[in-house]
């Protein structure tokens, strides 16, 4: 049986592929012993939605989990509208649109239509300036690069070939652990 992907170690896969691997080696660890402070404040966002206390309303699920047997995805959404049907990612400051961020409501996105879901919009909202930012339902191109990405992680193993970036690894949450930031 192949092993599910967890949504959240898109973001990190993105960032360094070989980072999954501490992903889960820290998993197992209390988590305040290394996540940085934005981190932390995103954790606690989502704590806030795990237990429901974002909003009461009954037009929005919150925290629900979901999964895609096709592409072997298993993790949580923050909200869902189903009146307005919009996929809503919550993060604390959004400065910019990172790829790893459309990943990762995409990934949510296929999860909830593999579940029978309608989605009409995919917004990520920025919590501490209250922006919104429209996601664009993906089309053929961005199904395609969807698929290479989960292809790609489902491939990689510490010793496939990456792009290494210094300025990531200088920020990197992993670099004690990591034989190519020594
Ligand atoms: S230290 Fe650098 S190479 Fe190692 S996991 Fe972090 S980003 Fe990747």
């Amino acid at each position: 049986m192949q092993n599910y992907i967890k949504i959240s170690t898109l973001n990190d896969f993105i960032f360094c592929p070989r980072s999954i691997y501490f992903h889960e080696l820290y998993a197992k660890y209390n988590t305040k012993n290394y996540h940085q402070k934005a981190q932390t404040l995103g954790k606690h966002n989502h704590e806030n939605i795990d237990k429901a206390k974002y909003s009461t309303s009954k037009n929005i699920l919150q925290g629900i989990s979901v999964f895609s047997n096709k592409y072997l995805l298993t993790g949580k959404i923050d909200l869902f509208d189903f009146v307005n049907k919009t996929l809503i990612e919550r993060k604390s400051k959004v400065v910019k649109i990172y790829q790893g961020y459309i990943w990762q409501v995409y990934a949510q996105y296929f999860c909830m239509i593999e579940m029978g879901y309608e989605i009409n919009k995919i917004k990520i909202h920025s919590l501490q300036d209250n922006k919104n930012y429209e996601i664009k339902i993906p089309g053929e191109q961005e199904i395609q690069d969807f698929e290479k990405l989960i292809k790609d992680f489902q491939n990689f193993n510490l010793n496939s070939k990456f792009n290494q970036n210094f300025k990531k690894c200088e920020k990197c949450i992993y670099n004690e652990l990591c034989d190519y930031y020594k």
